[in-house]
């Protein structure tokens, strides 16, 4: 059990200084909660460069706060950077609070527990506002810079061609893989929908919210899934978190890919199951976290192309050691539903792989659907499990049947026009070549969704200016949505792009990687 002794001016907890302490902490969140490596840990790094958000910051101290009995001011923690700095602050500090080791610390318990009430309620509104601004700073920083780019208004479309702030931009970052966004057969069949059953819905889909419609959707999700069975949930995100934290619970243990979408991180982590993480895309170390789980119940769980890396999972190599552990296979389409597969059937039809090798066909009908909305194809009991056992469906609003009528519809379209398929997969070797011939790292790309690597955030802001400048809707992705260092402009290709529209962004690409001198 840790204890914690003052000597002189020096805490000690369990015979650890101060700063190994901080440093423990520090590593089991890296390792732990973020999935990041946790070498290179010197006292004067800097938490930021490691890895450690905000959220690691507030988990961290609570860790410290617990184990020490004292009472760490987050406004104060938020401005130091390193393990020294963080020590050499907890080390000035009283004990005010029983700790984990000793229920009451040496202190009279009630009194500090009083005192802590006390201070919670005398500044908590104060002090969470103040905490908020001051991580509110970056974003202050950039808008007072004109380098805010996020979510810039779009006020009309034209196919591929948008309207921000009056001027006409190429969007070269949107998740319309296949253009259906503005689709008459969509248009229509969300129109037909709207008419006949309004613009919401009765309630949530088990009591009230199902319609016709929606089951007409799951039926046709199944079948171009093939699967057994689909469930409609009302968005991506929600999917995710809510199916994995269902399917599995504290017995089990679920496996994911270091580079998972933060909604497949967020259901694992909901889930309360152990949580093991593997080296991207690296089969011998999902081996290794396989054997770990041993004879556990185990979930695995990919994302099929990353999002901002636009590289495929080795799915074959997975599906191989799944049945070899009787692991359970989860796998994320969001982004290779309509664009992996010949006929767009995804990562199954991608690899010639069996219907029951995915046990778990999760997607989205936001992106290439062009619609909103997520969804999971599988064998019967899975679905039937989810639908009365999943809290993201049962105690959410049914999706609103125009969404529901659309997403029938995107997957008529895939299923009628081939052809689409065929110019996305020309449109981003034309673009990519394009790309590599004027120098430019396109990191690990497969698919539609390329990467332009900048490393640095001055770098891809600056290239996102001179680009938008240029009239080329483009966006920059940094920490935390990629690893530091690894900062670099999302650029996604449609089959709506047009050969002239591909030049004219490599053109600009090529204008601003010369101009800050990225190439
Ligand atoms: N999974 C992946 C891989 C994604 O990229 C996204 C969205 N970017 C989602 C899930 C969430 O989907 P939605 O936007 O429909 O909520």
């Amino acid at each position: 059990m840790p204890s914690v002794n003052t000597i002189g001016s020096k805490s000690v907890t369990q015979g650890r200084s101060t700063h190994e302490l901080i440093r423990e902490k520090v590593e089991t969140w890296l390792r732990d909660e973020a999935g990041l490596p946790t070498d290179g840990i010197g006292h004067d790094t800097p938490l930021v460069q490691l890895g450690v958000d905000s959220l690691g910051v507030a988990s961290i101290s609570c860790e410290l706060e617990r184990e020490t009995g004292k009472r760490l001011n987050p406004d104060v923690l938020y401005e130091l950077e390193n393990i020294d700095q963080i020590a050499r602050y907890l080390d000035r500090l009283p004990v005010t609070a029983p700790t984990a080791a000793s229920p009451t610390g040496g202190v009279d318990a009630p009194a500090a527990a009083a005192a802590t009430t006390m201070s919670v309620e005398a500044t908590a509104q104060p002090s969470l506002l103040k905490h908020y601004e001051l991580l509110n700073r970056r974003v202050r920083s950039l808008k007072e810079h004109n380098l805010y780019f996020f979510e810039t208004e779009i006020s009309a479309h034209d196919g591929t061609w948008v309207v921000v702030e009056g001027r006409r931009m190429l969007m070269l970052g949107s998740y319309q893989y296949l253009g259906m966004l503005a689709h008459p057969h969509l248009k229509q069949a969300a129109v037909s929908a709207l008419n006949t059953f309004g613009t919401g819905h009765h309630g949530a889909r088990l009591l009230t919210g199902t319609t016709t419609l929606h089951r007409q959707l799951e039926r046709k999700l199944a079948e171009f899934m093939r699967a057994e069975e689909a469930i409609v949930f009302s968005s991506g995100f929600v999917t995710n978190v809510a199916t994995v934290s269902t399917l599995v619970d504290r017995t089990c243990c679920v496996i994911g890919d270091e580079w998972n979408h933060a909604s497949i991180v967020d259901g694992c982590r909901a889930s309360g199951a152990d949580f093991l993480i593997f080296e991207h895309n690296n089969i011998d170390s999902l081996a290794q976290q396989l054997e770990k789980a041993a004879v556990r119940p185990t979930l695995v769980v990919v994302d099929a192309v990353f999002s901002m890396d636009g590289d495929i999972i080795d799915l074959p190599a997975v599906v191989d050691l799944c049945k070899k552990h009787r692991a359970l296979l989860m796998v994320d389409e969001a982004h290779s539903l309509g664009v992996l597969g010949k006929t767009g059937h995804g990562i199954q039809e991608h690899f010639g792989l069996e219907d029951s090798d995915i046990d778990v066909k999760m997607g989205t009908l936001s992106k290439t659907l062009a619609n909103s909305g997520g969804f999971v194809a599988g064998r019967e009991p899975v679905i039937t499990f989810l639908r009365h056992h999943a809290r993201g469906y049962i105690f959410s609003g049914a999706l609103p049947t125009s969404q529901v009528g659309g997403s029938i519809a995107a997957l008529e379209v895939i299923e009628r026009e081939p052809e689409l398929i065929q110019r996305l997969w020309a449109n981003r070797e034309y673009y990519v070549k394009g790309l590599k011939n004027l120098g430019f790292d396109t990191g690990h790309s497969e698919t539609p969704i390329v990467p332009v690597m900048t490393y640095t955030d001055e770098l891809v802001l600056e290239m996102t200016r001179l680009c938008r400048g240029m009239g080329l809707l483009v966006v920059p992705v940094a920490f935390p949505a990629v690893p530091l260092n690894a900062t670099r402009l999302r650029t996604c290709v449609s089959s709506a792009h047009c050969q002239a529209d591909l030049d004219f962004a490599l053109d600009v690409l090529a204008k601003a990687g010369r101009q800050t001198g990225l190439i």
